[in-house]
């Protein structure tokens, strides 16, 4: 399965909605949500991670490429910080933890992917990374979701503040600095199952 078939499957698109959601982007106690698509009878499913910290989230034992019994065909986490400081792309870190887990190299897993309030990138099993396109489109018509639409983040009007984009998507300078504040802020990554916007 290519990721533009799973980003197009109903449940697939609700349960990244409902992840972003939960995180609660760029709200005082925003912090980081995540989970496995995983193939169930009935077609793909969600199972999700435990709740994480503001800026880490911990992967739960999913030895080979299984959880709960069912075949591993993707993962993902948010990046719910639009601010100065944290990662909007996956880090270093997170390419890592993809890239060198022997239990995420199942025949049919086609990688993780991290949204970010602009642009959703999707990590390969091999460490490659690329940016998929912008996280509400993938997250299907704004109609389709269930949920009460008053909550919804007005990441434009944040983001143009705090961490600057261009119509685009694409990194400014000023979106530099913010990632170089990070590693400076927060250091290395120094945890095997943890994973870091800031690291
Ligand atoms: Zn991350």
């Amino acid at each position: 399965m290519d990721w533009q078939t799973l980003c197009n499957d109903e449940a697939v698109r609700r349960g990244f909605w409902k992840a972003w959601k939960d995180s609660q982007p760029d709200a005082d106690n925003a912090h980081e949500e995540g989970g496995f698509v995983v193939a169930g009878d009935q077609g793909l499913e969600i199972v999700r991670w435990p709740v994480g910290d503001l800026h880490e989230i911990s992967t739960p034992s999913h030895a080979g490429c299984k959880i709960e019994g069912k075949e591993i065909i993707a993962s993902f986490h948010t990046h719910p910080h639009s601010g100065r400081g944290y990662f909007q792309e996956p880090s270093v870190a997170d390419v890592k933890l993809v890239r060198n887990d022997a239990d995420l190299k199942g025949a049919n897993y086609i990688g993780e992917f991290v949204f970010s309030f602009a642009r959703t990138y999707l990590i390969s099993p091999d460490g490659q990374v690329q940016d998929i396109g912008r996280t509400a489109a993938l997250f299907g018509p704004k109609e389709n979701r269930n949920v009460d639409q008053s909550t919804e983040f007005d990441h434009r009007s944040r983001r143009a503040f705090r961490c600057p984009r261009n119509d685009d998507g694409q990194r400014t300078s000023q979106a530099g600095r913010c990632r170089r504040a990070a590693i400076g802020r927060y250091g290395l990554a120094n945890g095997r199952r943890w994973r870091s916007l800031a690291s």
